[in-house]
């Protein structure tokens, strides 16, 4: 694509693929707007289905209460379970209330849940490398609290305890940065040589192709604006990632607006890239925000074409089945 020359400046627009939408996210969302479909709203959803702002104002404007807890939720009703997972303890104050639920866990997450209870079963220390206090963390841990433990930080590896240095297994979060998990890694080893490496890996495909595409241009970059929430874990990363690559400077924006115009001051190249929560619409809108003050020109730096798509929950794929029969005999 030809890139226009404004003086000696070339402004353009470097646009990193994959971006955005995992399908993981896809199918949360799809599950939320199917239940309200289905069932009419309100349709209770404990915590943000995905941590993005717009999808959750979205949602919200289409008759989807979002909660924290299962117990904000009246006896009987409807709740959907978010992207992030949750800890058995959450399935059984559900049944308590003998609420409805749908699970729209990834299963990239509830593949990382059945390591843990794998693990603990075999009675392994599992040491979980994510963030504290992230829903994905506590939904993980809580399969197996008696064994799991968190590191988070460089001073968590020196604080963590073992019963049997031959019977320990890493496994971590799955949006996290690649790199800053490897040296974390690294240093569990250095205390733990036999320490166990999960079967495979523990971050998503989409978190790693994500940050293998903002490597890929970062270093072309003046600025690498992200598209995505400041609770965002896997938005957050790509600004750190873009940073470690050599951008001059990076930064997370829910929408076009926020991006302030001194940002763009000297600014050849702009990257731009969105984390995996987030609808396209909003990196377009950016697009636009940015053609309007002279960067035009995109380029789309492909570092993956993805194609991974997952089935609905079963719960819901059950009902949606017997609508269309019901509707078929009419
Ligand atoms: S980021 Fe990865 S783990 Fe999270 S919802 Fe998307 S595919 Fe699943």
């Amino acid at each position: 694509m030809p890139v226009r020359t404004l003086g000696r400046m070339t402004k353009r627009v470097l646009l990193a693929k994959p971006r955005g939408y995992c399908a993981g996210v896809d199918r949360a969302v799809v599950t939320v707007e199917k239940a309200l479909e289905t069932y009419g709203p309100p349709v209770y959803v404990r915590k943000e289905i995905v941590h993005n702002k717009h999808v959750v104002e979205t949602l919200t404007e289409r008759g989807a209460i979002f909660v924290d807890e299962a117990d904000e939720v009246p006896e009987g009703a409807l709740v959907v379970f978010s992207a992030h997972g949750v800890s058995p303890a959450v399935h059984e104050q559900a049944a308590s209330r003998d609420l409805r639920t749908i699970d729209a866990t990834c299963p990239l997450v509830t593949k990382v849940h059945q390591e843990a209870k794998r693990f603990a079963r075999d009675d392994y220390d599992i040491l979980l490398i994510g963030h504290e206090g992230h829903e994905e963390v506590e939904g993980t841990a809580g399969e197996a609290p008696e064994h799991v433990q968190l590191v988070d930080t460089a001073e968590d590896v020196e604080k963590v305890t073992v019963r049997d240095p031959s019977k320990v297994v890493w496994l971590s979060q799955t949006t996290l940065s690649v790199d800053d998990t490897l040296i974390r890694v690294n240093q569990l080893k250095n205390r733990f040589p036999d320490l166990q490496d999960p079967p495979s890996d523990d971050i998503c495909y989409a978190t790693q192709n994500r940050q293998v595409a903002v490597k890929a241009m970062a270093a072309e970059c003046d600025l690498v604006l992200v598209v995505g929430s400041q609770n965002s874990s896997n938005s957050k990363r790509l600004v750190e990632v873009a940073l470690q690559a050599g951008a001059r400077a990076s930064y997370l924006v829910d929408y076009a607006r926020e991006v302030d115009p001194a940002w763009l001051e000297g600014v050849e190249t702009v990257g731009v890239t969105s984390g995996a929560s987030v609808p396209d619409i909003l990196v377009m809108d950016l697009l636009s925000w940015l053609a309007e003050r002279g960067w035009p020109q995109v380029q789309e730096v492909t570092t993956a074409n993805e194609k991974v798509a997952f089935a609905l929950p079963r719960e819901l794929r059950k009902v949606l089945a017997s609508n269309d029969l019901k509707g078929s005999v009419r």
